[in-house]
């Protein structure tokens, strides 16, 4: 017999069908007893009138039976099958499951975060979780077909690389073959998407993992996160602002149909009024921040290309020169301010733009440089040394062969997916995250590697 899902039942009323899924609970009144099972399209309540059926909470179960309609006042308002119920023929353990380590049929946050990413493939079994993974692929979804139409171009970008520069610590991996020398993992693929400009694709995109050595916060992951990257060439800030915004309010029609956006077309604030009125340049204007419902997106701009550097930007000299970037090093000047790059660095607009959702900053971007004379002139004040401009020199070789301007932006999915699941942390709205400490999900990494693999990569651990 094919296999029928639990939501299918609701069609198939007097048929025989087989369901194969999970035990969700059993209930016994008597020799009856209830068992709800469940599958990928959700429960429906099977019945055992033998009194003969043994079988545990999570075993994974082939039921077999008689789909029947249920009496008017037995249905089930809350469950999408509650109008049928499955006349139990024959029930097969297919595996037994031990006790669960915690309940699943919570919302969870109260359990130790630990043990919810000790056991996260039972985590996910959460409704909750179940749910927040489901709308996640359905957004992904949705900025592949909305980019794809619109001629974006899906490019993959190494992960074993060379530094490029978001202000974090780089993750390093080293290099067997070339012992004593590492490659980076990308902090974001901003040199490559450039480079994809000068090669002529002019309309990029990738749903791509970033890595970031920081100290953990609720609204970033330890390590690793998923941003949409994007990169257009011939376009002007405006044109990067109305795709981000069409993109993201169709988004929210199609998937969040109870959020309502609060002001649109969004709202614009520069730095300085952001930081004037709302003391922060990721302002949450929301009118009722209690209401889930309301989602308030608006633009920062106008921020200054530099600050003055702190110990914080250890990439760029720690207090060695003066300033350091605000975005980051490949953001072009304002054109009306290149003329105080010289006297007065601190005075120059940048063209960055930064998306910022419920006083989150889901996502930054920038027009960028595509000048080599004004690239070489901000690697001089942010204090680059020689070796440093080195590390870049790719960069301004490309920027010889024939590159148009373009700039781009890059929307952190899952502090999107936080913001709009009204979710407490960004860890909500992934599979498997590294917890605050550091640890990864059910693996236990970071881990010790043995003896032979240090000495095949040349490397002798220290003390
Ligand atoms: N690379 C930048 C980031 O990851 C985004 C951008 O400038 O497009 O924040």
């Amino acid at each position: 017999m094919t296999r029928t899902l639990a939501l299918e039942t609701i069609d198939k009323i007097g048929q025989e069908v087989a369901l194969y899924g999970w035990v969700a609970t059993v209930r016994k009144h008597g020799k009856i007893a209830f068992i709800d099972l469940r599958d990928r399209s959700g429960i429906v309540q099977t019945v055992d009138t033998s009194g003969k059926i043994k079988v545990g909470s999570e075993d994974v179960v082939k039921i077999t039976g008689i789909v029947k309609k249920r009496p008017e006042k037995m249905i089930n308002p809350k469950l999408n099958t509650g109008t049928v119920e499955l006349e139990i023929k024959n029930l097969k353990i297919i595996s037994k499951a031990a006790e669960l380590p915690f309940p699943i049929d919570t919302d969870g946050y109260d359990i130790n975060e630990e043990i919810r990413m000790k056991y996260r493939y039972i985590d996910i079994r959460r409704p909750r979780m179940t749910k927040n993974l489901k709308i996640r692929s359905q957004v992904t979804t949705f900025i592949r077909n909305f980019l794809t139409k619109r001629d974006f171009v899906e490019v993959e970008t190494p992960m074993l690389t060379k530094t490029t520069p978001e202000g974090a610590r780089d993750f390093v991996v080293p290099s067997r073959l070339q012992k004593g020398k590492f490659y980076a993992l990308p902090q974001s693929p901003q040199q490559y998407k450039q480079l994809l400009m000068v090669a002529g694709l002019e309309r990029y995109f990738q749903i791509v993992r970033c890595f970031r050595d920081e100290d953990p916060r609720k609204d970033r992951a330890y390590g690793e996160f998923t941003q949409l990257d994007l990169e257009m060439s011939f376009v002007e800030q405006e044109d990067i602002l109305q795709l981000t915004e069409e993109l993201f309010t169709q988004i929210v029609t199609a998937i969040f149909p109870d959020k309502q956006i609060l002001q649109s077309p969004w709202p614009r604030i520069s730095h300085k009024e952001a930081l004037e009125k709302y003391g922060s340049d990721k302002p949450d204007l929301r009118v009722n921040k209690n209401n889930p419902d309301e989602l308030a997106f608006s633009w920062t701009i106008d921020f200054p290309l530099f600050k003055e550097q702190s110990k914080d930007d250890f990439f760029y000299g720690a207090g060695s020169a003066k300033f350091a970037p605000s975005h980051h090093m490949f953001t072009a000047p304002h054109p009306d301010d290149i003329r105080f790059l010289d006297a007065d660095p601190l005075k120059v607009r940048g063209l960055q733009h930064d998306l910022v959702l419920n006083g989150y900053e889901v996502g930054g971007g920038s027009i960028r440089i595509h000048r080599p004379e004004i690239q070489e002139k901000v690697f001089d004040l942010i204090g680059f040394t020689k070796e440093q401009k080195k590390q870049f020199e790719h960069m301004l070789t490309a920027f010889t062969y024939g590159v148009p301007p373009h700039g781009g932006i890059a929307p952190g999915i899952d502090r999107f997916l936080m913001a709009v699941l009204s979710e407490p942390s960004v860890r909500e709205a992934m599979a498997f995250p590294t917890s605050s400490s550091g640890q990864t999900s059910v693996m236990d990494a970071p881990s010790e590697i043995t003896e032979d693999q240090l000495k095949e990569l040349g490397l002798i651990l220290r003390k």
